[in-house]
């Protein structure tokens, strides 16, 4: 029976907790499709046989497949579409940067709204956790062994896909629980745990293990992996190294790095009443830097309780990394955004905490490489924001530990991995690298994309070995 397609040009809204009621309490903002708007979402979607959607996926998702089976309402056959391509989907379903991948090349896009990929991806994934009982087959061992770092989403990828091909795989990660950035960087509010958490439990149902508080490159070394019989390597370790401006104050009680201030909040729950994290309960908060990272820090803290809290970002709107959908969520929950403004010193009061920022005001000039018009300082433009919190959100880099443990591992400049590309080969035999830990920081669906090419190179890695 032919399909009746749905020709709104508008996408069916996602329903939403209020804001005057969600910017003080973490619970999920975006509440999900029911299953009648999913269904009549996925009738906008043309099943074009060329899927440029698919192609601007970073993990190759058949999407014209799955949306065609929620039109059909079989919401588990569109579940093993998925999860053929992604071991993650209700997590890139709530926070992959639908705008800029799959969506931006949605024909629909062309005279009205892209087809709503990610609320599909995560209605179709929740259904599945809702209601699937049945067990994933475990794979059939193939006899070789590897060895992931880091139980990020990238390290996670890589671990799923080679255990579905029959590998012993053991993640070994540095903090207490999996999930990388999913759980320490990513509020609740966003991304609630208990998704990342069974996300995870379906990687361990199909044979993945994973030892958590395993510092690699201080417990053991990529060295001793090896002589404990892996045969591959996959560096997934992320960018936790968060940066400053180098001016002065920054070293006042106040300051904080938004990782280190979203760790407190989302790993260590610091906003539960009877949380034994300490954290600072702060009246003003400026947050510097425009990406999710620093939505996200603004965001968690107008719900930890603060009374104002001002984005501070030396462009413009327009130049807003963040997502859109982020940024505009955090005006209507009431952060301030003081853009074309830098902060050039943190002031103190006598007991070291801080009590206020120098600003300066910013114009923008000339574009730089990469295309964008650099901001330069407006003459005479100081101002001071009265604040008692600090901070930065202004990016972050890998980890020095495990390259300055690996002779024979080479890093940029900036501290990234250096590998072959595509399948991230590093300079030493054996070891893959991928992700933030290569690229610096970027999205989760860019590292679990080269988590799956890492996967494959390593396969034919071990495979070529064999003949
Ligand atoms: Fe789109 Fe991300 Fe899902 Fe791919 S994984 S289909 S880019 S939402
Ligand atoms: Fe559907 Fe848009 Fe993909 Fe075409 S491009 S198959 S309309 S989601």
């Amino acid at each position: 029976m032919a399909v009746q397609r749905n020709m709104n040009p508008k996408r069916c809204p996602m329903p939403t907790q209020d804001p005057s009621v969600r910017k003080r309490n973490f619970d999920e903002v975006a509440l999900g499709y029911t299953y009648e708007m999913a269904v009549e979402e996925a009738r906008r979607c043309l099943n074009c046989p060329t899927k440029p959607c698919t192609t601007a996926c970073p993990v190759s998702i058949d999407i014209p497949a799955f949306i065609e089976r929620v039109v059909s309402e079989d919401m588990e056959g569109a579940y093993q579409i998925i999860a053929q391509s992604s071991s993650l989907p209700a997590v890139c379903g709530r926070v992959c940067p639908q705008e800029r991948q799959c969506e931006s090349r949605c024909v629909r896009g062309k005279k009205g709204e892209s087809v709503g990929i990610g609320r599909l991806e995560r209605f179709v994934a929740d259904y599945h956790r809702e209601h699937c009982t049945e067990k994933p087959p475990l794979p059939t061992p193939n006899g070789h062994k590897a060895a992931i770092i880091g139980a990020g989403p990238s390290g996670l990828t890589a671990a799923g896909d080679l255990a579905k091909l029959g590998y012993e795989v053991t993640v070994y990660e540095a903090l207490h629980l999996a999930g990388g950035v999913l759980v320490y960087g990513i509020p609740e509010f966003r991304l609630p745990k208990i998704i990342v958490q069974k996300e995870i439990d379906n990687l361990k149902a199909i044979g993945v293990k994973i030892e958590t508080n395993m510092v690699i490159g201080k417990i053991l070394t990529i060295d001793e992996l090896f002589e404990m019989g892996y045969e591959a390597v996959y560096i997934g370790s992320g960018a936790g190294l968060p940066r400053f401006m180098n001016i002065p104050g920054e070293s006042l009680k106040g300051v904080y790095s938004a990782n280190e201030y979203l760790t407190r909040i989302n790993l260590m729950k610091a906003y539960l009443p009877d949380s034994k994290t300490p954290i600072r309960h702060s009246r003003k908060v400026a947050v510097v830097g425009g990406g999710n990272v620093a939505m996200d820090a603004a965001r968690s803290a107008m719900r930890m309780g603060a009374d104002e809290v001002t984005i501070v970002y030396r462009r413009g709107m327009e130049e807003l990394p963040a997502r859109k959908e982020e940024v505009e969520h955090a005006q209507e929950e009431g952060i301030i955004f003081r853009t074309l403004a830098n902060p050039v010193e943190v002031l103190g009061n006598e007991q070291g905490e801080v009590c206020g920022m120098k600003c300066v005001e910013m114009v923008l000039g000339e574009p730089d490489e990469s295309g964008r018009r650099s901001p330069v300082v407006k003459p005479d433009s100081e101002f001071i924001l009265d604040i008692d919190t600090m901070i930065m959100a202004i990016g972050t880099s890998p980890n020095p530990l495990i390259r300055s443990t690996t002779p024979g591992l080479t890093a940029n400049k900036r501290g990234c991995i250096v590998t072959d590309g595509e399948g991230g080969l590093t300079s030493r035999e054996g070891v893959y690298a991928g992700g933030d830990a290569v690229t610096g920081a970027a999205t989760v669906i860019l590292a679990m994309g080269a988590g799956k090419a890492a996967a494959r190179a390593i396969d034919s890695y071990i495979t070529s070995r064999q003949k």
